[in-house]
């Protein structure tokens, strides 16, 4: 059978950290795929990148929202579904970086990383899923990370963040999966984004050392997964945690 080249038209996607990077790339791909997109960043950037989503011709609107700010996100994913009719998708993908050596990581540091990346997270997929449980249907995808598996020096706010995202997608997954809510978790190795443009290059040769598959990841790939784990063909995967890291975390 030939390929449905529009197999989300219709849907609405939710997209935290929308205005760049993996999230950027994410709309766009979920855009070709025909899904409207509502991005969300504390980046301006959002409303330029909304642009572009639109330009592919689906319905795109760029928010300058905090995941952190719970009375913010309620109230923007009610506009979002009154807006859009509907939240079908809704991808976790704010996150941010705060490295330090575990005796150097200050209360700052490790609070204002599990408050974006886990908080961030658990406030958006709270607000979104009440969307979804009234349509009894729904897919949440969070971007966790592959050290949130295996762990990484100088990363112990942001693994343990990812790691309290893999839990926050198990959960959940249990809790929602009775009204057709899918919630899955992908964990990626490293990206070429402005998180990891700024690690040094002799840190970059260490981590390549690490990749079987010998390349960073583009956006891309991952955009791809999403795809997949939002489309009708992964409606019977939930609480799984897909790797996309060149074997990395295997
Ligand atoms: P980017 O920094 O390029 O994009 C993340 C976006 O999220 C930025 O625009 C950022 O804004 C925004 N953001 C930060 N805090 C908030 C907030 N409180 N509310 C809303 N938006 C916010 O990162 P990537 O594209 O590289 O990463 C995307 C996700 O993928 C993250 O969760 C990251 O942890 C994960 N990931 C990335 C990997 C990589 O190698 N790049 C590897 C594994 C996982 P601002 O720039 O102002 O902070």
């Amino acid at each position: 059978m030939p390929r449905n080249p529009t197999p989300l038209k219709g849907q609405t996607a939710v997209i935290t950290g929308g205005a760049r990077g993996i999230g950027k790339i994410t709309a766009l791909t979920l855009a070709g795929a025909g899904a409207n997109c509502a991005l969300l960043d504390v980046m301006d950037e959002v409303k330029a990148t909304a642009a572009e989503v639109a330009a592919l011709g689906v319905r795109a609107e760029g928010y300058v929202a905090d995941v952190t700010n719970s009375e913010q996100i309620t109230e923007l994913m009610k506009t979002i579904n009154e807006t859009f009719g509907a939240i079908d998708i809704l991808v976790n993908n704010a996150g941010i970086t705060r490295d330090n050596l575990l005796l150097r990581m200050t209360d700052e540091e490790w609070d204002k990383v599990i408050a974006i990346n886990l908080r961030g997270a658990f406030v958006c997929t709270r607000a979104a899923a009440r969307y979804m449980l009234k349509q009894q249907r729904g897919r949440m995808i969070n971007i966790a990370s592959v050290v949130g598996v295996i762990g990484n020096p100088g990363q112990c706010n942001y693994s343990a963040s990812k790691a309290g995202m893999i839990g926050l997608t198990k959960s959940a997954a249990r809790e929602l999966a009775s009204r057709s809510i899918t919630v899955n978790a992908i964990a990626p190795g490293y990206v070429k984004t402005a998180m990891t443009d700024k690690l040094p290059e002799k840190a970059k040769e260490a981590i390549m050392g690490m990749i079987p598959l010998r390349r960073l990841s583009e956006p891309q790939d991952i955009a791809n997964a999403v795809l997949f784990l939002a489309s009708e063909e992964s409606s019977y995967i939930t609480g799984h945690v897909l790797h996309v890291d060149g074997g990395m975390g295997m």
